[in-house]
């Protein structure tokens, strides 16, 4: 898709530093990395959102994820752990509009974490949990929105 810098890196007129590829994916590394080692795994075809990756496509991000993930363990770098990490929407924190799995190795004290909202940590009562539960359950009764 013109305009897309990841179309762009697929068609290879844009540099990245791939270290993967194949019919359904590319994996390449985060140019602005959170931490080092920080890859992007990426749908060879232009798919802007979650909901738009048909089911291969996405079990090829996830299992290459996985492979780069052991990769990354094997590699030498700094890595101790690994995060997935899928932004899907601007409120969610997307900023390249196709999709892309973020696979990031992590390790004490490599300064990146999740920041939670003060309320975090008290419990919530059950029939707060069975309300959102009821209302999960009631979408997933009707056909998916397209
Ligand atoms: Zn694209």
């Amino acid at each position: 898709m013109a305009g897309c810098v990841f179309c762009e890196i697929i068609a290879g007129v844009t540099p990245a530093s791939v270290v993967y590829r194949d019919d359904l994916v590319i994996a390449f590394m985060d140019i602005r990395p959170l931490v080092e080692g920080h890859l992007l795994v990426v749908p060879n075809q232009h798919i802007s959102g979650l909901a738009d990756i048909p089911p291969s496509v996405g079990a090829g991000m996830f299992s290459i994820g996985q492979r780069m993930a052991s990769a990354l363990r094997h590699s030498g770098l700094p890595c101790a752990g690994i995060n997935f990490f899928l932004a899907d929407g601007e409120a969610a924190g997307q900023t390249v509009f196709h999709a892309h799995l973020h696979v990031i190795p992590r390790h004490p004290g490599d300064g990146f974490g999740l920041r939670f909202p003060p309320r975090y940590g008290h419990r919530q009562a059950q029939d707060a949990l069975e309300h959102q539960a009821e209302k999960i359950r009631e979408a997933l009764s009707r056909p998916p929105a397209q």
